[in-house]
């Protein structure tokens, strides 16, 4: 089978699905990609807080979270379970939230702590999962994607040409691929691509990710990355050296802190309109996607991968699998 994407979601499915034996190849141009500038950060409880998410969606981005150890387990990935702090106005009213929410928190240095938030190093893991037994990386960037109900043409736009009877587009914010079904093509084109810049500062790195009112500071080796803007509608990936100036003086006064600033990136992010990605099958035979996790994308990999896999394999659904059915907006 084949997955075309390797951000976090197409890794994480094509690993799971390489895991429970099968053979994949995932097909990708190789470039950075907006899970690999991500900060990593596992975050079912601050997320729920500063989104002011239904109670709902907060139980299903912590059941997406606690898919995490046996995940990481499985592929040796190094998961950081650190907790992370919040600093900002009304730490009790913050607190009371997240407790009926479900997530632990205390008020703590005129902010709040929690355990419920942890963390992934972005490049290791993306690195780990591309390594899994079964799996192939192949860089290439697909032009078109036509099939009848037997396989899947998957052509490279140098060329190149393979057969598959099951694909999975993991493509991001990119654009439909040619060739896909209309309806299919339609779900892709009306993801929203959502800017997000953010910054690397050479600083001794906090315990834990500290966050505040439009800005965070998450650890990385060397420092941390400051960050992140929301920009919707853009795909411009040139960064904007007047933000990110804003964002390092912001980050740095949420540690309390100096430090150096070193470089801007920029991903794209892609977005449905309820903020939940696309995850499963399409109803064109052996057609699937993990697609458009917005700014949850590495706290949602191994629970589209595992919808994903599951509706590869004709398993019973799990029941997160409804909230993200491609054909949910059909
Ligand atoms: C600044 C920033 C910070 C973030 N921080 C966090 C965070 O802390 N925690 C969190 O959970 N999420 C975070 N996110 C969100 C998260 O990064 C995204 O939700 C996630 O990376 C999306 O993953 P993806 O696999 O869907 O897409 P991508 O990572 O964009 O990967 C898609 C891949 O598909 C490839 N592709 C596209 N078209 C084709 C084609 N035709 N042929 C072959 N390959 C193709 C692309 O080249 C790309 O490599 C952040 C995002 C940004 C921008």
């Amino acid at each position: 089978m084949i997955v075309i994407g390797a951000g976090v979601l197409g890794l994480c499915t094509a690993a799971e699905l390489a895991v429970r034996g099968h053979a994949v190849t995932i097909l990708d141009p190789g470039a950075p990609n907006a899970s690999s500038i991500a900060a990593g950060m596992i975050a079912p409880a601050l997320e729920s807080l500063l989104e002011d998410l239904p109670p709902e969606r907060a139980t299903l981005l912590k059941r997406a979270r606690d898919l995490w150890p046996a995940f990481a387990e499985t592929h040796a990935l190094r998961l950081l379970r650190e907790g992370a702090d919040w600093r900002g106005p009304e730490p009790e009213r913050a607190v009371a939230r997240l407790k009926t929410l479900g997530f632990d928190a205390r008020t703590d240095r005129g902010g709040l702590t929690t355990t419920a938030d942890w963390r992934i190093e972005v490049g290791p893991t993306l690195k780990a999962l591309a390594r899994a037994p079964g799996l192939v990386v192949v860089k290439g960037e697909i032009a078109r994607l036509t099939g009848d109900a037997l396989r899947w043409r998957v052509e490279a736009s140098d060329g190149r040409v393979w057969f598959t009877p099951t694909v999975v587009l993991a493509t991001g914010a990119g654009d439909p691929i040619a060739g896909l079904p209309d309806a299919v093509a339609a779900s892709v084109a009306a993801i929203l691509p959502i800017r997000g810049q953010l910054t690397f500062v050479a600083t001794p790195p906090p315990p834990r990710v500290i966050r505040g009112p439009g800005i965070y500071a998450a650890p990385c080796d060397g420092g941390v990355v400051i960050g992140a803007t929301m920009e919707p509608g853009r795909r411009d990936l040139d960064p904007d050296p007047v933000e990110a100036a804003r964002q390092v003086a912001a980050g740095l006064a949420l540690l309390d802190a100096t430090g150096e600033a070193g470089v801007t990136r920029v991903g794209i992010r892609g977005a449905t309109a309820d903020g939940l990605p696309l995850a499963g099958p399409t109803g064109e035979p052996g057609l699937y996607l993990a697609l458009a996790p917005r700014r949850n994308g590495w706290l949602m990999g191994p629970l589209v991968a595992r919808i994903t896999a599951d509706g590869i394999e004709g398993r019973p659904p799990v029941a997160d699998a409804a909230a993200l059915d491609p054909l949910r907006f059909a």
